[in-house]
């Protein structure tokens, strides 16, 4: 069994060969020089010196000595040779093979603008990167950042509680459009608003300015804003650049089946490499969440051992950012009628629901404890496949369990 991606999907996926009795060879093959570890603190505590990237790791060095998993960290694999089932290593090494995952996960995209190489301008995916931008956000810093989506908002957050002035440019009209209805975008932009962040919708960057280290990020209106520091968070390419060349299909991501297959019954993927068929929607998904790459890791392990197990889950993230925290589970962005639900005096909940009425996300913004509940509710209707009445969901005053059980009845 060999892993291509020694990161959160490739990890899980490593323990889960052994949990579920495998006892031949296990390779886990990874660029970066780091054990398996979660990405979500990188924009969060360890930004603010409340972690270190060595509390992110998945499991204890020993963990992979003791379950005899052959981790190579610092490898990068450079081609698969499907039809002699190798894995090709960039020394040249070649290691075989009986069932492959890829578990490649995904790159920043870079802006293309002038300056975009200089000094002080940043991207975050890897351990190391968050530690080069904590260096930069000393109180007092200014950061610009490029892009409102969920880094840019969370690093927002981060550099504000370390005392930095904080500017955001976002192309959009609004933020977190790719990921959470308007409403919810707009609870989190005052928060940020509030707390002194400066936005820049609707605008792009034309040009970063700076001698060898940033000075200035230039917008399309003429705005300049004077800098120390700019992080470009514009999103990410999921990372197909093996399955391409192996000829597997591709479609912005690994192409997979419902059991995280490819088209070569050999080769699975997962994470946030990985469009596949989701079982409930019906069509093809590609997923860039901590919850994705928690359940797809050991979902495509079991089936490279032969089980032939289909993703159950609604998809479901979350995002905290000062004291409050965003939960999305299901597909937003796809309603036909959305219907927003006050939760408390802080805390708001938005359904959407599809042309036929079906329930096929719920998001929900303010104080953890005021929010999960509701969205555990929500992300259960959509497992159920419910039509609730729109103005039920949308009283304070109704029961939502009762709402479920009644759809269910
Ligand atoms: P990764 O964890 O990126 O692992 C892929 C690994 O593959 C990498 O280590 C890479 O080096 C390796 N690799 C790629 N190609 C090769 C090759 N050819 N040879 C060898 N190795 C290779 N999600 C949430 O739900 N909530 C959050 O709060 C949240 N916060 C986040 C904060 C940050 C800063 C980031 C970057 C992401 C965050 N996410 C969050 C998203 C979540 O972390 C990702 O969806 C998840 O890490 C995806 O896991 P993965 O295994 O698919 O990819
Ligand atoms: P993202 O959430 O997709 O947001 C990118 C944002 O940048 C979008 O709002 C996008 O607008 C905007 N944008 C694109 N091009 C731009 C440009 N040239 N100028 C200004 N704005 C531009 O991606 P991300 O924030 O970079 O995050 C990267 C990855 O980490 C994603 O996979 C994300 O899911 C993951 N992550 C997840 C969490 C979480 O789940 N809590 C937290 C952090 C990171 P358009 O949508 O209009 O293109």
């Amino acid at each position: 069994m060999a892993i291509v991606g020694a990161g959160h999907a490739g990890g899980r996926a490593a323990s889960a060969l052994r949990d579920a009795g495998w006892s031949g060879p296990v390779t886990l093959i990874g660029a970066e020089v780091h054990t398996p570890h979660e990405r979500p603190p990188l924009s969060k505590e360890v930004l603010r010196g409340a972690k270190t990237g060595g509390d992110c790791a998945l499991y204890p060095d020993d963990f992979y000595r003791d379950r005899d998993i052959n981790l190579m960290t610092g490898t990068t694999v450079s081609n698969i040779r499907r039809s002699t089932r190798e894995i090709e290593l960039s020394n040249e090494r070649l290691v075989p093979f009986e069932k492959l995952l890829l578990a490649t996960g995904a790159e920043p995209r870079r802006l293309d603008v002038p300056g975009a190489d200089l000094d002080g301008v940043h991207v975050l995916r890897t351990i190391d990167q968050s530690r080069e931008l904590a260096a930069r956000l000393t109180p007092g810093a200014r950061l610009t950042i490029v892009g409102g989506g969920l880094i840019g908002l969370e690093v927002a957050a981060s550099a504000m509680q370390l005392g930095c002035s904080v500017s955001v440019v976002e192309v959009d009209e609004r933020v977190l459009a790719r990921v959470a209805p308007a409403a919810i975008a707009e609870y989190v932009a005052k928060r940020h608003q509030d707390a002194g962040v400066a936005f820049h919708l609707n605008r792009t960057v034309t040009a970063i300015a700076g001698e060898q280290t940033v000075s200035a990020v230039h917008l399309d209106d003429g705005t300049s804003i004077e800098t120390d520091a700019v992080l470009i968070s514009i999103g990410v390419t999921p990372r197909v650049d093996l399955a391409q060349r192996a000829d597997l299909a591709v479609a912005n991501g690994i192409a997979t089946d419902a059991t995280l297959r490819t088209e070569d019954p050999n080769i699975f993927a997962a994470g946030d490499a990985c469009v596949f068929m989701h079982p409930l929607f019906g069509f093809p998904i590609r997923l860039e969440s901590w919850k994705n790459a928690e359940d797809q890791g050991p979902l495509a392990a079991r089936n490279m051992l032969g089980a032939d197990e289909r993703y159950p889950s609604v998809p479901w993230m979350w995002s905290d950012q000062f004291d409050f925290t965003i939960q999305v589970a299901g597909l937003p962005g796809q309603a036909k009628t959305i219907v927003k639900r006050q939760l408390d005096s802080d805390a708001i909940a938005v359904f959407d629901l599809a042309g036929d009425g079906q329930l096929i996300a719920v998001s929900a913004v303010g104080p953890v404890g005021a929010v999960a509940r509701t969205v555990r509710l929500g992300q259960m209707m959509i497992e159920r496949r419910s039509y609730p009445d729109p103005e039920a969901l949308a009283s304070p005053s109704t029961n939502l369990k009762a709402l479920m059980r009644q759809q269910a009845a």
